[in-house]
């Protein structure tokens, strides 16, 4: 097998993968941008449980990125699953097309390379013209 076999191959692969990507992309379901995190309190009244090793909570919070400042909007604990389940797809999504995007950044090279291959320089004596042409 040559060279070029190899990276057609390669980029057959590379393809399959980002079309599977690209479906999940378009099935998109709704999502939610930040990250769920959880805080535990004290609340500092004398004698209470937190006092002494067992703080409130946990209380949910979702941490976003709003114009540069980290914002944290408080989640009731009933909807912290829900929440999370929607920043975890949000997070999906964007490795996803971060994938998608690297993928057609290696593609592109990969295609750079199938096309050189087969490339006839016409100032070639040498040139076969009924040379590899494979399809
Ligand atoms: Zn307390």
């Amino acid at each position: 097998m040559d060279d070029i076999s190899k990276v057609r191959q390669y980029a057959s692969v590379l393809m399959k993968e980002r079309r599977k990507l690209e479906d999940r992309i378009l099935r998109t379901k709704p999502h939610m941008e930040g990250s769920l995190i959880e805080r535990y309190t004290r609340c500092g009244k004398p004698g209470c449980r937190c006092g002494k090793g067992q703080p409130h909570g946990p209380f949910w919070y979702l941490s976003r990125c709003v114009e540069g400042k980290t914002r944290y909007t408080y989640i009731p604990k009933d909807m912290a699953k829900e929440v999370k389940v929607l920043v975890d797809r949000n997070a999906r999504i964007r490795k996803d097309r971060a994938r998608i995007r690297e993928i057609g950044r290696k593609l592109d090279s990969l295609f750079d390379q199938i096309v050189q291959s087969q490339l006839i320089d016409p100032t070639k004596k040498d040139n076969d013209p009924g040379g590899d042409k494979g399809d």
